[in-house]
């Protein structure tokens, strides 16, 4: 039963994360908010991030959208760019399960380097994937309430 629990909030925390947000498709977590926020915290804590959310492309994958102040960004990932190549893999046709894949090869060290498409010209970024700080922790768990839980972020958590 628990690692059941654990599993829906991990899928709900990565769909967050790493893919798209499609409007029609929103996660539902059947977890009571408080346990959920819990576990997110503490599965986020320690946690190594790129704050990029990608899309797929059919074929290939794309910046949707960066996290403000995040590696990603700092880096100069832009929305929009095209991933042709990371850590030397070429990622063309890539899916974002491709992705995650190069991302747990790449987790010793937390290193990318990946070749970006931006206006015709070709870019090479060098980025490092950190640990979440509390605040961007805050922002994720204040998210899935919001989409999974309907809990208004501002709203404190009621005991
Ligand atoms: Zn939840």
């Amino acid at each position: 039963m628990r690692t059941r629990t654990l599993s829906v909030v991990i899928a709900a925390v990565s769909f967050l994360i790493v893919t798209a947000h499609a409007d029609d498709k929103k996660p539902k977590c059947t977890t009571p908010p408080a346990e959920c926020e819990r576990i997110i915290r503490q599965m986020l804590s320690g946690r190594r991030y790129l704050g990029v959310q990608l899309q797929e492309l059919n074929p290939g994958l794309s910046v949707k959208s960066v996290v403000e102040e995040g590696p990603a960004d700092r880096a100069n990932l832009r929305p929009g760019d095209r991933f042709m190549a990371v850590n030397g893999k070429s990622t063309k046709d890539a899916t974002i399960q491709d992705f995650k894949k190069i991302l747990t090869d790449a987790k010793e060290t937390g290193r990318l380097w990946i070749i970006v498409q931006r206006d015709g010209i070709l870019k090479k970024i060098e980025l490092r994937m950190e640990p979440y700080t509390k605040a961007q922790i805050d922002k994720i768990v204040a998210q899935h309430l919001a989409e999974a839980h309907a809990i208004v972020a501002s709203a404190p958590p009621q005991p």
